[in-house]
């Protein structure tokens, strides 16, 4: 189990392996470009080159990329569909580039459509875009809070569109504060265990790849998508302790999303608490 965070790539990809280290992350999660804007900027060979030989050298865990917010692979609207799959393929080939875990991206919003309407343009829109970028990287299908007409607040609903899309490529990221926001208490033994066997059911235990580690500002099942640094909210860190010694979170890499102790983004007191949690529950 790696304990990393979201750090800024700002001046490039590779400043942003000195941030991480700054702060002790063991891996990280960057954005490959504005998560606010439709622009991207291809990565060049020399750039991709030096930052996998400095990733090599640094023995830093998978990065993950975050895909932008924009994309909406659920929409109706046909500009923003073909917006967001020429966003999410260069997110994809920018993560091939770089030797990246993967890309982690919202499944957004079906627009009131139901979910069942936008199953297999979805499906169809992430086989695409596989196809079309073919490499090792992963796509990772973020769990939501389920405000709304959001998509994947349910394992079920991730795992039917997993089945759907049919490509190995295809995995989740776990994120604690959404899923708790969703109503799966996972900071309780034995609501935990019961998430975990529908996450298994559902979706398959295996394709659990990656973890956004967040403690919640709202109540279980609030729906509500605001993180709160580790221990400092509902989750708590009696709750992160019952995570993280279940078998399922063993071999799969955290990234903090928290505001900070210094509201300044994911840093060294909020890596310290997860890695002491681990040394706790004897994850390391
Ligand atoms: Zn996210
Ligand atoms: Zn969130």
């Amino acid at each position: 189990m790696l304990i990393g965070a979201h750090v800024s790539a700002a001046g490039g990809s590779n400043k942003a392996i000195a941030r991480a280290k700054e702060i002790g992350a063991e891996c990280f999660q960057i954005f490959a470009s504005s998560p606010r804007m439709w622009s991207a900027k291809p990565i060049a060979d020399a750039v991709a080159e030096k930052y996998q030989a400095e990733m090599k050298r640094s023995g830093m865990g998978p990065t993950v990329l975050h895909g932008k917010y924009l994309v909406a692979l659920g929409s109706s609207d046909p500009e923003l569909l073909a917006k967001s799959e020429v966003a999410l393929q260069a997110d994809i080939a920018a993560a091939n580039k770089l030797g990246a875990l993967g890309v982690i991206f919202h499944p957004a919003s079906h627009r009131g459509q139901g979910f069942d309407a936008i199953i297999d343009q979805f499906a169809g829109s992430v086989r695409k875009i596989l196809d079309n970028e073919p490499g090792d990287s992963l796509l990772m299908l973020e769990t939501s809070a389920g405000a709304g007409d959001h998509i994947g607040s349910s394992f079920a609903e991730l795992g039917t569109l997993i089945r759907a899309i049919g490509n190995d490529r295809v995995a989740v990221c776990l994120d604690t504060q959404h899923v708790w926001a969703a109503g799966y208490n996972i900071a309780a033994a034995d609501t935990l265990n019961a998430a975990m066997d529908e996450f298994d059911k559902e979706i398959g235990i295996d394709l659990l790849r990656s973890v956004h580690a967040n403690d919640s500002m709202r109540e279980l099942g609030s729906s509500v998508d605001r993180h709160e640094n580790i221990g400092d909210g509902l989750i708590g860190t009696a709750g992160f302790q019952t995570l993280m010694a279940h078998e399922a979170f063993k071999r799969v890499p955290f990234y903090l999303e928290v505001p900070g102790t210094g509201k300044s983004g994911p840093d060294k007191p909020n890596i310290d608490r997860l890695k002491a949690i681990r040394t706790q529950v004897g994850a390391g």
